[in-house]
């Protein structure tokens, strides 16, 4: 529950319209579940930031940041606080020669273009991630033979206090899906690029390639949040799952993908709780037949 006196402190420092209360987490995730957030407020200007992080950590209101929650399962009972949401009306994009620099909630798609247009190479492999920067950069975001650790040169984060750092490449410690900030609590407002110069057609037709791969072989026509488990080593998630005959296994709405079994999908009427209770599953199972370990990529967020 939020208090009047938090409604009121919370205009002072984001625009009335972008703070929306008891707001459907299912619409701000593409796997499209999730129940309400007490409160979710959208950043429209990373100067906001500062002023309201202190605030809630003054408050002791618990906070997460979020930003196109591509990577997300969100709780059927929602979250119990504040969803920061930094995503697409935080999405400068600035060119300055060989460098890209992207705020936080840009769109990967977007800046991946922008690169093409200016004659980049290096970001084609993030073309087809449906993430934001902030996002990108926390998770490692990576596919093809591309990530971001290959690309990023410098991350401009905040601390919970407000406090601002500019963190390197080898500080962020990137690593399989992960990076130094996975699991502290820093938000990232900006993302420095390093890229070479390449041929425009080469990058677009590159880009082209790839994202032809991922309507082939993803289930891109259902809500996902892409591979729903980390690889792991020696194996691929997908194969171990198809092997272990779960392809088209469905519980409640939430079906492993027969397109592609490392992805779960909502088929259209799953609840949280059907895609939490599969992937458990999907773990056990893999897990009885050929004693492997399967570690959730997807971030599980709120309340179950
Ligand atoms: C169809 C589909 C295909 C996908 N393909 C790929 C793929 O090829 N490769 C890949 O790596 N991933 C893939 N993903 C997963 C996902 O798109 C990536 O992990 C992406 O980087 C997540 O970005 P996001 O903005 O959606 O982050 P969210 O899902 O909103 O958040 C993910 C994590 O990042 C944190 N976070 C987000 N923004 C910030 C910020 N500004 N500051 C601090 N923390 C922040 C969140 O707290 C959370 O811990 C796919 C997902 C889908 C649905």
């Amino acid at each position: 529950m939020i208090s009047q006196a938090v409604k009121e402190a919370l205009q002072r420092f984001v625009p009335a319209e972008n703070i929306l209360y008891k707001e459907p987490l299912a619409k701000h995730t593409t796997f499209r579940v999730g129940g309400e957030a007490d409160c979710l407020v959208q950043i429209s200007d990373t100067a906001q930031l500062p002023q309201l992080l202190k605030y809630l950590s003054l408050v002791e209101i618990p906070f997460f940041i979020i930003g196109n929650g591509s990577n997300l399962l969100a709780g059927d009972a929602g979250f119990a606080g504040v969803i920061v949401q930094i995503a697409d009306k935080c999405n400068n994009i600035r060119v300055a020669g060989n460098r890209i620099y992207a705020q936080a909630g840009a769109y990967l798609s977007k800046v991946a273009k922008t690169a093409c247009e200016h004659g980049l190479t290096g970001l084609e492999f993030a073309a087809g991630i449906p993430g934001t920067v902030g996002g990108g950069v926390v998770m490692n975001a990576g596919a093809y033979d591309g990530e971001m650790k290959l690309v990023v040169e410098e991350v401009t984060v905040l601390d919970k206090e407000g406090n601002q750092l500019v963190l390197n490449n080898s500080t962020m410690e990137f690593g399989y899906r992960t990076s130094a900030i996975k699991n502290q609590p820093f938000i990232v407002t900006e993302c420095c690029f390093l890229l070479q110069e390449g041929d425009k057609e080469a990058i677009a037709a590159k880009m082209a390639d790839f994202q032809g791969r991922r309507k082939e072989k993803q289930p891109l026509e259902y809500p996902s949040a892409g591979s729903t488990f980390k690889r792991p080593e020696g194996h691929f998630a997908g194969k171990l799952i198809m092997d272990a005959g779960l392809a088209g296994y469905s519980i409640g709405g939430a079906q492993v993908s027969a397109k592609h079994c490392g992805f779960v999908i909502n088929t259209g009427e799953a609840t949280a709780a059907d895609i939490r209770q599969l992937i458990t599953y999907v773990q056990e199972e893999v897990y009885r037949q050929f004693s492997v370990r399967l570690e959730p990529e997807v971030i599980f967020l709120g309340d179950f």
